[in-house]
């Protein structure tokens, strides 16, 4: 391991790392499993210990929510010193120290920044009433389970995955369910079109009521509760519960302010690594190349694990590792997606298996080579289909369509 003149070594640097979501917590594990010595802090402004955010839209109401990602045990086993509920308010990079709400100063020789995203807000009135929700911490998911429970009827604005999670939880569980989404189709930031018409036909099938190309002017409420949601065409959806799902920002305010480059998250190269050579950032905050000199925010968690790995190898000078497709799950009814690679504007397809019967995967490709799958309820679609990605293999698009050829065939020798 070398290190330039008078820096300490990166394996026995002091880390600092600001965030306790999946990004900062995979890290802290990660760095003392490659063997780093030095001090690791881990500071974030939730109380709860690093827990898996996944099944906040997936489990929220069946009493499965806590599910840490490693034991308290483990921190103090792995000499990680983590400190819940302390929120950092500022950096300064000359000094390399970093501020806390409490007032103390503390120094780093790296500083990780994995401070996420926040859910959007929804820029109309009546967002303060109580019943109206969004959904990123355990706190917020225990609001939704407790309307699950009193069986509110349910207005959820966006129709991206979490949206339609929560939809699909919340139908099976007998409650009524509206989802209005401003684009033309719901999942249109995030899936092809042939996969927002097959999950629109899913959840309607199954009772939940889909407006698309709405756009909410307002909640209304009485007595401080939420009482419906109002479109600009005048209608009023009843309600008395409602979740903002409309995306997420980046928390780069502390990035920002200590001059770092940013650009809708801040932005680092394929070795996390910032402006500040002395400042990684890794997680749903960055804005991180995604192939051909293309810069992208990718809100998921195997993105943050495969970043977690690159600033270990930034901090120890461990060879970093080869980049990953990106990829995405999604669990909605008795479908569970599976997508990886960028889907295109006009994709061509390859489709195999029925649609109809909950099996199927949607190949998208350019001739003969697949750039993205969506696939439901087929793990070995799903996966050939990444590594054909990854291979970047010819294929023979009517093969992949035929079921009765094995995938592997369908690679042109
Ligand atoms: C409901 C839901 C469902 C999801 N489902 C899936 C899924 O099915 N598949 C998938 O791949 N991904 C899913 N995701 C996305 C995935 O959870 C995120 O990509 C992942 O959690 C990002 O991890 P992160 O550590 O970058 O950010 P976060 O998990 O947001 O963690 C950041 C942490 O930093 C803290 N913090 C921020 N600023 C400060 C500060 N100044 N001081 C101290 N602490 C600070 C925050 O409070 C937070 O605890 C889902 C997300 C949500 C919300």
């Amino acid at each position: 391991m070398t290190s330039r003149a008078g820096e300490p070594s990166g394996s026995d640097g002091r880390v600092l790392i600001i965030g306790t979501g999946h990004a900062g917590a995979t890290l802290a594990g990660l760095l003392r499993q490659a063997g780093h010595t030095g001090p690791i802090e881990l500071y974030g402004d939730e109380l709860d210990l690093p827990y898996q955010r996944p099944p906040l839209s997936k489990k929220f109401a069946d009493g499965e929510l806590e599910r840490w990602l490693r034991p308290a045990e483990f921190y103090r086993e792995q000499d990680i010193d983590i400190r819940l509920g302390e929120h950092i308010t500022g950096i300064d990079p000359a000094a390399r120290q970093v501020r806390t709400a409490a007032g103390e100063t503390r120094g780093y020789d790296h500083l990780v920044l994995a401070t996420g995203a926040r859910p959007r807000a929804l820029d109309v009135h009546g967002t303060d009433l109580n019943g109206v929700v969004s959904l990123r911490t355990l706190a917020d998911a225990r609001v939704l389970r407790k309307c699950v429970d009193e069986r509110r009827d349910l207005v959820i604005v966006g129709g991206g995955y979490i949206g339609l999670e929560v939809a699909a939880v919340a139908r099976a569980a007998g409650i009524r369910v509206t989802v209005i989404e401003r684009e033309e189709r719901v999942l249109a930031r995030v899936a092809s079109a042939q996969l927002s018409e097959i999950m629109t036909a899913h959840h309607r099938d199954r009772g939940t009521r889909i407006v698309t190309s709405a756009k909410v002017q307002a909640i209304e409420g009485s007595d401080g509760r939420v009482s419906g949601v109002v479109l600009d065409d005048g209608r009023v959806l009843g309600c008395q519960a409602a979740l903002v799902a409309v995306g997420a920002v980046p928390r780069q305010e502390l990035a920002h302010d200590a001059g770092l480059h940013c650009e809708q998250g801040v932005v680092v190269d394929a070795n996390a690594r910032t402006s500040d050579p002395h400042v990684l950032a890794i997680g749903d905050v960055t804005r991180r190349p995604i192939g051909n000199g293309v810069l992208s925010r990718l809100e998921s968690i195997p993105s943050a694990t495969e970043q977690a790995r690159q600033a270990v190898s930034t901090i120890t000078g461990a060879a970093p590792a080869a980049a990953e497709v990106p990829w995405f799950w999604s669990d909605q009814f008795d479908l569970k997606l599976k997508i990886a690679g960028l889907i295109p504007a006009t994709p061509r397809t390859a489709i195999r298996g029925d649609p109809a019967t909950g099996r199927f995967a949607l190949f998208h490709h350019d001739g003969e080579t697949v750039t993205a799958v969506e696939s439901a309820n087929s793990p070995a679609e799903f996966m050939a289909g990444k590594k054909f990605i990854a291979s970047g293999a010819r294929v023979d698009p009517a093969r992949l369509a035929d079921e009765t050829v094995p995938l592997r065939d369908a690679v042109i020798a």
